[in-house]
C-alpha cells in the first residue's frame, strides 16, 4: 500500500487517531492543519502511541512502529495534503461553516476518482456536500473515540454518493482494522448518537425525579447493562434473554411499550439537576483539573479490554 496516499485534513485527536489507522496497513499519510504547531504535536504525539500500542502487543499490522511511523508527512499547503491521494478524510472541528470552506478548496484539486470522507458527528452529509462539483465522491466516515479501541464506525452516504465510494470506504475501513456499519440514509445523530442520547435523557429523568443518585444510574449502566454490551448488542441481549425474539416479544412487549409510554418528553439538560450531577461526579471521577489523569484511568481499562476482545 505504501505507494498509495490518503490526505489527512486536521490533525486533532481524530485526525490522529485516522493517520495511526491508515499507518497500520501500510499506506502514506500526508497530514495538514492550518496550525503548523498542531501537526509537528500530532507527530511526537503519534509517536508515543505507537509505541504503547506496540508494548500492549495491541498494534495494528504487520509493520513496525518505526516503519508505520515512516509513513507520516505533514504539510502546510492544503494541495500538496490532496494531490495525487485516493482518499481524503476531514477531521476539522464540529463547524458547518469550517468544514464546507475548507472542503470547498478541496473540491477544486481533485477529480472524479477521489473520495471525500468527513469524520463529522452530526452534520449531515448532504448538509456538508452541497454545492460540491464532486458531492457524488462524498461520504461521513463518524468513528468512535478512542477508535483504536472501539472500532465501530459509521459510514453515512448522503443520497447522490456514488455506490462505488460507499463500497470503497468499507472496504478501507475494514482493512484497517476497523468495523464499519453503514446508514442506509442519513438521519439527524446517526445511530450511535441517537442511542447514546436517548439513553442520556432517561438518565436525566430519573434524577430529575429522585429516583436514583447519578452514582447510582452510572453502576447501573457499568456493572449492569454496561457489562453485556460490551459484547453484544441490545437484540442479541434480548434474543438471549428468551427463547428467541418473538418469544420476547409474546414475553415482554407489552410491558415494555407500557414502560416506554412512561418515559417523558426530551428536556434540555441545565440548572440543578445538571449540577447535582456535575457535583456527583465530581466525587466519583475527581474534580475538573483531574480528568486527563482519570482519561488515563479509563484508557488503560479500555486497552485491557481491547486485549480481552481480540483474545476471544
Ligand atoms: P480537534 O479540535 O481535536 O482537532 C481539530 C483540528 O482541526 C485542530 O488541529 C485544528 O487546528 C484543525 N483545524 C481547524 N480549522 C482547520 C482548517 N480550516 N483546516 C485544517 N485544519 C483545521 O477536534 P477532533 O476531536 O479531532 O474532531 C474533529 C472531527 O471529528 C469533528 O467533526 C468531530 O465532531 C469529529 N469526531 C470527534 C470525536 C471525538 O470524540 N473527539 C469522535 C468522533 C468524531
Amino acid at each position: 500500500n505504501s505507494s498509495k496516499k490518503i490526505g489527512v485534513i486536521g490533525s486533532g485527536l481524530i485526525g490522529r487517531s485516522y493517520t495511526m489507522l491508515f499507518i497500520s496497513a501500510g499506506y502514506r499519510v500526508t497530514l495538514y492543519d492550518i496550525l503548523p504547531e498542531q501537526t509537528q504535536s500530532a507527530k511526537k504525539d503519534i509517536w508515543e502511541q505507537l509505541g504503547a500500542l506496540e508494548r500492549e502487543g495491541l498494534l495494528r499490522g504487520t509493520l513496525t512502529r518505526q516503519q508505520q511511523f515512516d509513513l507520516i508527512s505533514t504539510t502546510q499547503n492544503l494541495e500538496e495534503c490532496v494531490k495525487d491521494a485516493f482518499f481524503v478524510q476531514e477531521c476539522v472541528p464540529e463547524n458547518l461553516e469550517i468544514k464546507r470552506s475548507v472542503w470547498f478548496k478541496v473540491d477544486k484539486l481533485v477529480d472524479n476518482n477521489v473520495i471525500l470522507s468527513s469524520s463529522t458527528s452530526a452534520l449531515l452529509p448532504s448538509v456538508i456536500s452541497e454545492g460540491l462539483e464532486y458531492k457524488n465522491r462524498f461520504i461521513v466516515s463518524h468513528p468512535t473515540n478512542p477508535p483504536f479501541y472501539a472500532p465501530a464506525t459509521e459510514v453515512v452516504p448522503a443520497s447522490w454518493t456514488d455506490a462505488d465510494v460507499k463500497e470503497k470506504t468499507i472496504a478501507l475501513l475494514k482493512e484497517v482494522g476497523q468495523v464499519p456499519v453503514v446508514l442506509n440514509k442519513e438521519i439527524k445523530g446517526f445511530v450511535l448518537n441517537r442511542i447514546q442520547y436517548s439513553i442520556l435523557g432517561e438518565c436525566y429523568r430519573l434524577i430529575r425525579d429522585g429516583v436514583v443518585s447519578p452514582e447510582d444510574v452510572d453502576t447501573i449502566m457499568s456493572q449492569g447493562l454496561g457489562v453485556r454490551y460490551a459484547f453484544m448488542g441490545p437484540w442479541e441481549t434480548a434474543y438471549l434473554n428468551a427463547n428467541g425474539m418473538l418469544h420476547y416479544g409474546e414475553l415482554y412487549s407489552d410491558m415494555i411499550l407500557g414502560i416506554q409510554q412512561d418515559l417523558g418528553p426530551p428536556e434540555r439538560m441545565e440548572g440543578p439537576t445538571l449540577e447535582a450531577v456535575n457535583e456527583a461526579m465530581r466525587k466519583l471521577a475527581g474534580p475538573e483539573e483531574t480528568i486527563p489523569a482519570r482519561r488515563q484511568w479509563r484508557d488503560r481499562r479500555l486497552t485491557a479490554l481491547a486485549k480481552l476482545k481480540k483474545e476471544m
